[in-house]
Parts: C-alpha cells; structure tokens; sequence
C-alpha cells in the first residue's frame, strides 16, 4: 500500500547554477515516493474527492508514460482496480519490464494493447468507447490528465509558488516548465497571471501548434509563453545535445532531471536567460524518474563516448 499521504503539497524549493546562471528549483520530484510530479498534482483532486460509485479507473497512452505509472497509484490508492489501454507494447519491454511499465503492473494495472490484432485492431480510445463501453462505475481519464480535473491541483501548486515568493521577497519572477499536454503549464499560468508571474514553456509534443489546440480544447484565453529551438524537435529521439545538457544538469546541481522533457526546456532557456539575466528564474520539476531507467539506457547505447551514467559525477 502507499504511505501517508499528507506530505503531498509543499514541495521543497532549492536554490542552484547552471552555466552560470542562478535559479530556484520547485521539487515536485520530492512530493511522495509513488505519488510525485506533475501527474499527482494533476490527480491531486482525484485522491480524497468522494467517488462512491466507482470501482474502476480507465485509461490509455504510451506503455512508457509517466502518467501510467501515476494513475497506478490513485488507483491503489483509492482501492479501484485500473485499465490501460495501449497500442502495443514493444517487445524488449515485454520481455523485460522497466520504468513506469513495471512499476505499474506491481501496483495492480492491467495494460492491454488494442493496436496490433489482425483483423480488430484500434486506437486505444475508440476500443474503450465501442468494445470496452465503461458504465457509471468507471472513471474514464484522458491520455496524460488531459483534464479540467487537473485544475485545482496546478492551483494549489501556483499558490505554493506565490506564498513562497512572498515569504523569500521575490519579485517579478518567471516560473519554467516543459509541456507534454500543456496541461500543467495552462492552469499555471491562469493561476498565475494574476500575480504578475510569467509562465515560460516548451512545446516537447508535436510543435507549437499541437500544444495551442491543446490549450484550446481546455479552454485557454491567454497561453503562457512558448520557448522554441530554431530546428525542430522530434518527441522521444535521442539529442546529443539533450544528453550532453542532462549530464552537464546533473554535474552542476547533483540533481536528476528527466530526460524526456527537460532537456528542452533548458535549450530553449539559455537563449531566454542570456536576454533576461536580472529576472528570478523558477523551474519546476515535473518529477519522471522512473521514465528516465530506459531513455538513460538508450542514450548510454547510443552516446558511449559521452562520460556516462548519472552516478559517476
Ligand atoms: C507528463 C510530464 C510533463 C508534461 O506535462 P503536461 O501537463 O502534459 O504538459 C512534463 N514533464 C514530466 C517529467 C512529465 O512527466
């Protein structure tokens, strides 16, 4: 079972450089060992909300998702049995389970692939709606949290921010998160606008028009500010330069970043940070270790010359 669960707000702020240049660091990553991120804040409401009609948690996306893993634990956590629906499940995975994908199947999560049977196969979505038909005892969440639930959970970290700043004098920040849905990065910047407090992101997911229909679909009257890269971006692939800025993350604040979205966000700052060096910069992070145990594995594959792994300073 999971622990207590009242450690869940207040996350630490830590104070680090990188190239030279200062920043705080919102430590979501430190929420709960099992509940952590962007997804538990996202979920937040989902733990304590009284559901007496539900007894199963229904959704879908990559069977390497951070949110599989996190969806996972509400669902243990709640006593609902869960269901994730992907395309397909690769086979190294397969045969040797890692990451959220692992941990999920210990916490109870049933993955079932909908993508490859040779004469039904279907997107994850359209088997859950015409084959699996949830009834009034299902929870059905959108791929990643894509969802107006997420919203007080973002809120409540956009209050952490602000009662943090107040406490510590400081004024007129930019708060740094990558997007994935943008979910995150959209309820942040509406709690935070009001408060003066700019929100600057990346698009990590299928470029910056994606991210605004994204946005669009939650109803967004004002977007936060998008950073970009002058080339285009590629979800999933591996960088030199992403994992050579990892490394150099990693050396200089001992802390680990995830290796999907983060080294992004930190490309497209260091343009931003050379053209604002006075403005305080707080860069939450958005938690994703356990997605990190294949991606790391990968680019020590790919980039063997590269001084490797985290642990090795
Ligand atoms: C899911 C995730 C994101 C993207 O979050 P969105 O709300 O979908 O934009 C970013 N970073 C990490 C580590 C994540 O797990």
């Amino acid at each position: 079972m999971l622990a207590d669960m009242n450690i869940l707000t207040q996350s630490p702020t830590t104070e680090h450089t990188f190239n030279g240049k200062h920043f705080y660091l919102k430590r979501d990553d430190l929420l709960h060992p099992q509940f952590s991120g962007n997804k538990a804040r996202k979920l937040m409401t989902l733990l304590d909300t009284p559901l007496p009609q539900i007894t199963t948690l229904i959704s879908y996306g990559s069977p390497q998702a951070n949110s599989l893993y996190s969806f996972a634990a509400l669902a243990q956590l709640r006593g609902w049995q869960f269901e994730y629906y992907v395309d397909h499940i690769p086979q190294w995975l397969a045969e040797h389970p890692q990451g959220n994908y692992k941990a999920a199947l210990a916490l109870g999560a049933t993955i079932y692939p909908t993508g490859q049977h040779p004469t039904s196969a279907m997107h994850p979505c359209d088997h859950i709606q015409q084959i699996r038909r949830p009834d009034e005892s299902c929870l059905v969440l959108p791929e990643g949290g894509r969802s107006d639930i997420a919203q007080p959970g973002i809120a409540t970290l956009g209050d952490e921010i602000i009662d943090w700043c107040n406490k510590h004098q400081i004024e007129r920040p930019v708060v740094a998160l990558p997007a994935g849905t943008g979910t995150t990065a959209l309820y942040l910047h509406q709690h935070l606008a009001a408060h003066q407090i700019e929100v600057l992101t990346c698009a990590c997911v299928g470029g910056e028009s994606y991210l605004k229909q994204q946005w669009d679909m939650l109803a967004a009257t004002s977007y936060p500010t998008i950073l970009s890269l002058a080339q285009k971006h590629h979800f999933g692939k591996l960088y030199r330069e992403n994992y050579a800025l990892w490394l150099k993350l990693y050396h200089e604040t001992q802390v680990e970043f995830d290796l999907l979205y983060d080294p992004l966000m930190w490309r497209c700052l260091q343009n931003w940070l050379t053209e604002h060096p006075d403005t305080p910069l707080i860069y939450i992070h958005q938690g994703g270790l356990l997605g990190n145990v294949s991606m790391l594995a990968r680019y020590q594959r790919q980039y063997a010359d590269l001084p490797s792994g985290r642990h090795d300073g």
